[in-house]
């Protein structure tokens, strides 16, 4: 899927560049990947309860933990709001990390920085994999999974945990 999108953007003649095209690649599949799984998911009644298909988790859940939505046919993205903090998390820092990588490049701190670039690389690649979101339930509170995200991946960078808010 990702190769034919690649091939559309390259025979298309619009010149952009290389980060562009990855990017542009990663929505798209993003988009298409989102709309298959609702069709052959579609939402259902449980005991007076609208379940709706979670693409992150892979699994229904009531649609209370969904992210609301207004433009969808639901009302609710196909996404719950536990998951979708994770994923979003994974999304901003695999950027981040890009940037601290330099900034030990430049301190001569070449492992810690080639460790960042390779944490960087994973979150990409596993942020849209279902057990991604194994250890997070649709009870979590956004501020709960941030902290298992940040246990999960920055054990070994505690530098770049979030302080603890001072009074
Ligand atoms: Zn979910």
């Amino acid at each position: 899927m990702r190769t034919e999108i690649i091939n559309i953007l390259a025979d298309s003649g619009v010149k952009i560049s290389k980060d562009k095209v990855a990017q542009i690649t990663e929505q798209l599949y993003s988009l298409f990947q989102a709309n298959s799984s609702k069709q052959s998911h579609p939402a259902f009644e449980k005991d007076g309860v609208t379940m709706i298909w979670c693409s992150r988790h892979g699994e229904y859940h009531p649609i209370e933990v969904m992210v609301p939505n207004k433009s969808k046919k639901d009302g609710v993205a196909n996404y719950c709001k536990a998951a979708q903090r994770k994923w979003e998390w994974m999304h901003a820092k695999s950027t981040l990390v890009a940037s601290y990588a330099s900034n030990y490049f430049i301190n001569d701190e070449i492992d810690k920085a080639k460790k960042l670039v390779d944490l960087g690389k994973y979150l990409k690649e596993t942020k849209n994999i279902v057990s991604t979101f194994e250890n997070i339930t649709t009870d979590m509170s956004s501020e709960l999974v941030v902290k298992i995200c940040e246990d999960e991946f920055f054990a070994d960078f505690p530098e770049l945990k979030s302080k603890p808010k001072s009074k």
